[in-house]
């Protein structure tokens, strides 16, 4: 207890009891900075607005979402590290890239058309050696799905703390997004380039069902996300201890203290893969139906609703 600060007159040998409770409680200073911290937010996050020069509006927004993100996996430090280690641009309405995310990354990539935002992973090698992933978010503007969007990306990246790119013994690297992993290897062209991927939808599966879920403590319980709507539905009908154990193996990676059956989470995703890779569905269904479109559309409503069933099924035994 500092006795300047509450100004004990000289001559007082005891403080009184209502001195004592007073000393023993946090200073104004503290009151004064806790208040101002619940008021401006999360603290943090306006270091890290500051750091990339976000306008007052994306500041917002973050004020907004993560709290509510941080809530959602019980860990708000996560969710400050993900936002301090990957930048966020946005692409200007009509615009199909961002100057500025072209610059951090070095390449000259434009969002596709239909995307309203991802993340980008791609991996480098410095000039001392070392494997870097150079992270940042890339979000279309004013698109009714910019909020759900940035929400989603936040999300896999959480599910991706401290998965550090890896060299695989065949030479490729190998960097993972919570449940799924992309395999990199240089191209002829000396570019990086994607050339494998694994669990991808079952990792899109549980990121899409928890962007719905999150965004229903932003936007009320009435939200419904538009995005992977088959794949939430597969989600949604699987036991809630499924969805635990799904989620424990994609936030902490391997130890999930549970046996995991590898090859059964092999198989479900192969099924997911069947559901969401549209061009080889549509190659193959066009080929059983002999060119006739409407009976390939048909074949591929039964393939889908079998499907379906099949990772239902695969997941509740899981
Ligand atoms: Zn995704």
């Amino acid at each position: 207890m500092d006795n300047e600060k509450y100004d004990f007159k000289e001559g007082d040998s005891e403080p009184s009891e209502v001195e004592k409770v007073l000393g023993s409680m946090p200073s104004f200073e503290e009151f004064r900075r806790t208040v101002e911290e619940e008021s401006n937010g999360v603290s943090g996050l306006n270091e890290i607005a500051e750091k990339y020069g976000y306008n007052e509006e994306l500041k917002k927004t973050l004020e907004m979402i993560v709290p509510e993100i941080a809530d959602y996996y019980d860990n708000l430090d996560g969710v400050l590290k993900v936002l301090d280690e990957c930048p966020i641009f946005m692409v200007e309405p009509g615009k199909k890239s961002s100057e500025a995310a072209n610059k951090y990354f070095g390449t000259n990539e434009e969002l596709p058309t239909l995307a309203s935002g991802g993340t980008s992973t791609v991996p480098r090698i410095t000039e001392d050696g070392q494997l870097e992933v150079r992270k940042g978010i890339v979000l279309r503007g004013g698109d009714k799905r910019t909020l759900q969007t940035l929400v989603h990306e936040i999300c896999h990246q959480v599910a991706s703390i401290n998965k550090e790119p890896r060299l695989e013994p065949d030479g490729r690297i190998k960097v993972d997004t919570g449940l799924s992993s992309e395999y990199y290897g240089m191209g002829e062209d000396g570019a990086m380039k994607l050339v494998g991927s694994k669990w991808v939808y079952l990792e899109e599966m549980m990121n899409a069902y928890d962007t719905e879920m999150i965004m229903r403590g932003i936007k009320g319980d009435n939200y419904k996300s538009d995005e992977y709507g088959i794949l939430r539905a597969i989600a949604y009908n699987c036991p809630a201890d499924v969805i635990q154990k799904l989620e424990r193996l994609r936030i902490q990676g391997v130890d999930v203290g549970d046996s995991v059956d590898y090859e059964k989470l092999d198989g479900i995703s192969s099924i997911l893969d069947d559901i969401m890779i549209v061009p080889r569905k549509i190659s193959l269904s066009n080929k059983m139906a002999g060119g006739d479109r409407e009976k390939a559309k048909e074949i591929r409503r039964e393939m889908d609703q079998r499907n379906v069933e099949k990772a239902i099924n695969g997941l509740n035994s899981f």
